[in-house]
């Protein structure tokens, strides 16, 4: 049998960890496969996913710019990955191409089992309304936290994430979540929140949010999307005492183990990658 082929598919692409970490996940659980990253052409998404199948590709993942492509290419998808309104992981079986989303399941699953930060009861602060915050609404408000509130720079945009998600049954969900600009943050200075997730690309730029350090309630939980670098977000949040800072690392791996047990079913050792990959990193300094 040959070994089954898996992939992820960006542009740029060379700066992916994702090979390292299904390598990684293949290994501890005996799973015979291999994970290459592909680079596709911004005009040329879909043939280069035909291209994959055809050279007998069982699955990939999706990252920047492809995501809502990948939706929109998918011939099924999962509800996570209709409420997301984005794809980031695909499987090819009996001729279909099958869209899901991991990357909620993935910070959902970091919160809880790496930083024992469960969203139950918890009042939490989304910054932003892009793919990645729209990507984990859903999963957070499974979750029953006390609140949400999606606080975004264009307001309209967080303004419409809510009257989406406003409409899911009451029965799946017990909150409804609220929605504010950036201008009304500063206005908040009576509101605490147990948990605060920088969803934006604010750290990219090393833009400075105008949140005010009053929003971190004792305990709080600040939890920046990117990884990889100290960002204005986590500064900010680091000089609250008492507040506790992570980075989207935890939440990448958990994606990534997702998508691998949802094409492998079996659920990798995330901890002992998350280990490898921090030694691997000081080994690159
Ligand atoms: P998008 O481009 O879809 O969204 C960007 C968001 O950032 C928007 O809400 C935008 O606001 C806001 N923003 C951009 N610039 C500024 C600024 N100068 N001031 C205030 N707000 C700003 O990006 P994604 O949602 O895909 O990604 C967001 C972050 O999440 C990135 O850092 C990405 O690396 C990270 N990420 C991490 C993952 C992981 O596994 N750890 C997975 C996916 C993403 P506006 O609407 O007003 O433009």
């Amino acid at each position: 049998m040959p070994t089954d082929l898996y992939c992820v598919f960006g542009n740029p692409i060379g700066h992916s960890k994702s090979p390292k970490i299904h390598a990684l996940f293949a290994a501890q659980t005996a799973q015979d496969m291999r994970y290459e990253a592909r680079l596709a052409p911004l005009d040329g998404f879909a043939a280069t996913v035909a291209r994959f199948i055809a050279d007998g590709g069982r699955g990939a993942n999706v990252t920047v710019p492809f995501k809502e492509e990948a939706f929109r290419l998918a011939t099924q998808r999962t509800p996570r990955a209709e409420a997301a309104g984005a794809v980031n992981t695909l499987s090819f079986t009996d001729g279909q191409i099958v869209g899901d989303n991991t990357d909620g399941a993935g910070l959902v699953r970091d919160l809880k089992h790496n930083l024992g930060c469960n969203p139950a009861g918890r009042r939490i602060l989304l910054l932003g309304a892009g793919g990645a915050a729209r990507g984990v609404i859903l999963p957070l408000l499974l979750e029953q936290p006390a609140r949400l509130v999606i606080a975004n720079r264009t307001a309209e945009k967080a303004v419409r994430l809510v009257q989406e998600f406003a409409r899911l049954p009451a029965c799946a969900i017990s909150i409804k979540p609220e929605s504010c600009g950036f201008d009304a943050l500063t206005n908040l200075t009576k509101e605490r929140f147990d948990l605060v997730i920088n969803a934006t690309s604010t750290g990219l730029t090393n833009t400075v949010l105008p949140t005010s350090t009053s929003l971190f309630a004792p305990g709080c939980v600040a939890y920046e999307m990117l990884y990889g670098r100290e960002t204005p977000f986590m500064e900010q949040a680091r000089s609250v005492l008492d507040v506790r800072v992570a980075d989207g690392l935890g939440m990448l791996v958990e994606q990534a183990a997702e998508a691998f047990f949802v094409w492998r079913g079996v659920r990798p050792n995330t901890q002992a990658a998350l280990i490898a990959l921090a030694a691997l990193a000081e080994l690159h300094q």
